[in-house]
């Protein structure tokens, strides 16, 4: 397509350059559409970057570092709490945005979308306090420096959000960030720029190159000027992140995608079950991915759930997702209707029962990408529906027989990420021990952004949030005092 020739429905969403070392560079001839997944038109265009513009961001970032990491914890603390308050001033231009490119319900993107990211800043600033910068070991010094240069390369599902959890920790801890946001969700990324240049935060400390993965992702991930690579997104993707940046050995933080279960237990509040489940793997259309995609029920209680479920379902509408009332939107992309419709048609064609929604575009809405949230029931857990990331709202209900069962089956993914119980509170917590994920969710409780977050196995190899996510971020160097004067050799 011709993007010169295009009409913007946003076009105060464009964005003429990249922003390195605190200005908008020239307007970069080669861009890029985003487009609504409403109704296909071109929203607003991006620039599309080059190894060339990753380079001069690299070299603003590391410009800044020495300046920046120079702050004391504290004062770097305070900038983020301005940050988060310039973004909280921008809640609804942030929430537009993202309604616009990924068609997010507006109640949802001013709710969480737009509204956490700011809180997750305020929460990383106020524990600073609790991390040890420096201590003494006998006769040594640990101290924590700042890794460095961070690229920082995020998804679309949660733009902003995904973008905070690194920035926050790897700022308040001393590092400069280069940040590519995504292709289908890059339009917060220029306001976050305007937010941080307002908080005060030096010119090069925060760089954004917008661009593809394969371009301007892989150019960070190689390039020798940067420490560390955090990254969220596909699990494919992730490893070919690892394998660029392993030319460099630079540190490599990955969180990946994730098949989570929801393990219900006798003795469960079964509609309160039905009320989480839906509500975690629904919201957001499904894609995040965290989602409880695998209900795992004992059979007795197979078929009440079910009943349960499907009533609970009716609450889900689907629509326009600039109307308030509306609590599923479309898709993010085209892409992503075939990819969420495909696996809906597989989930029929290896033998799962329909019990509600189903393949096909949604009556009335047929020009953009809405699915119907769908729920199988009696889903075989080898099936491709109960083994693969679908990200969208397709939910598995699977019987299981005793609770060794259940246990197997939520671990017989390559995923690791999260995972829920329903029951009573010991039995849960036994349960919840044995898995093998990151985070475990018990009787529907909600986020704890001073817990970590990350996945076993090939849901990732790094934590997020509290000090957790801070530590990720720095790098650790003893110094040994000799005030012992042990005479001892330097190993
Ligand atoms: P994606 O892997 O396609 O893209 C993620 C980011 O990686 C994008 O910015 C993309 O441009 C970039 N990228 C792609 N190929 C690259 C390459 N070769 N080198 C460098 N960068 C590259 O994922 P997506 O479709 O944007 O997001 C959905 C995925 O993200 C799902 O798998 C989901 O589970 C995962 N996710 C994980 C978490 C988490 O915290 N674990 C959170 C949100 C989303």
């Amino acid at each position: 397509m011709k993007l010169e020739n295009m009409t913007e429905t946003h076009p105060h969403l464009s964005v003429g350059g990249h922003w390195i070392a605190g200005v908008f560079t020239e307007d970069s001839p080669s861009r890029s559409a985003v487009t609504s997944p409403v109704t296909g038109a071109v929203v607003a265009t991006v620039p599309s970057g080059t190894a060339a513009d990753v380079d001069a961001a690299v070299a603003a970032a590391r410009a800044a570092l020495p300046g920046w990491s120079s702050w004391s914890p504290l004062s770097r603390a305070e900038a983020l709490e301005r940050m988060a308050a310039e973004l909280t001033a921008r809640n609804e231009e942030i929430a537009q945005a993202i309604t616009a490119e990924i068609g997010v319900p507006i109640s949802l993107s001013r709710a969480a979308q737009a509204a956490l990211p700011p809180a997750v800043a305020v929460a990383t600033a106020q524990i600073v306090s609790e991390i040890h910068w420096e201590q003494r070991i006998g006769d040594s010094l640990i101290v924590r420096e700042p890794v460095g240069v961070v690229g920082a390369i995020t998804p679309w599902n949660f733009p902003l959000q995904q973008t905070m959890t690194k920035l926050a920790p790897a700022l308040l801890a001393g590092n400069t960030v280069v940040f590519k946001p995504a292709e289908l969700a890059p339009l917060t990324a220029a306001i976050l720029a305007r937010a941080i240049e307002d908080a005060g935060i030096p010119a090069g400390v925060f760089n954004v190159v917008f661009g593809a993965g394969g371009v301007v992702g892989e150019a960070l991930a190689a390039h020798p000027d940067v420490n560390m690579i955090s990254f969220t997104g596909s699990t494919a993707a992730g490893k070919r992140v690892a394998v660029v940046a392993s030319g460099t050995v630079k540190r490599v933080a990955l969180e990946l995608g994730g098949k989570s279960a929801n393990i219900v237990l006798d003795g469960a509040d079964l509609d309160a079950v039905a009320a989480h489940t839906l509500m975690n793997s629904w919201t957001n259309s499904g894609q995040a991915c965290g989602a409880w995609t695998r209900l795992l029920v004992p059979s007795n209680l197979h078929d009440e759930l079910v009943e349960r479920l499907v009533a609970a379902a009716a609450e889900y509408s689907v629509g326009d997702p600039s109307d308030p009332a509306v609590r599923v939107g479309p898709l993010a992309s085209e892409k992503q209707w075939e990819r969420v419709n495909g696996y809906i048609k597989r989930g029929i064609a290896d033998g799962a029962t329909l019990a509600y929604g189903g393949p096909g575009r949604v009556e009335g809405l047929e020009t953009g990408a809405f699915v119907r949230p769908t729920i199988f029931a009696r889903v075989d857990p080898d099936s491709a529906i109960a083994q693969e990331e679908i990200f969208g709202p397709v939910l598995s209900v699977i019987a299981y027989d005793d609770v060794d069962q259940a246990v197997e089956i939520a671990d017989s993914t390559m995923y690791g990420l999260t995972a829920a119980v329903f029951g009573p509170h010991n039995e849960a917590v036994a349960v919840a021990r044995r898995l093998h994920v990151g985070q475990v969710y018990l009787n529907g409780a909600g986020l704890n952004m001073r817990a970590p977050f990350g996945g076993y196995k090939q849901s990732g190899n790094s934590r997020e949030f509290g000090t957790f996510g801070i530590e990720e971020f720095t790098e650790l160097k003893a110094i040994q005092l000799g005030e012992a004067q042990t005479g001892g050799v330097a190993l």
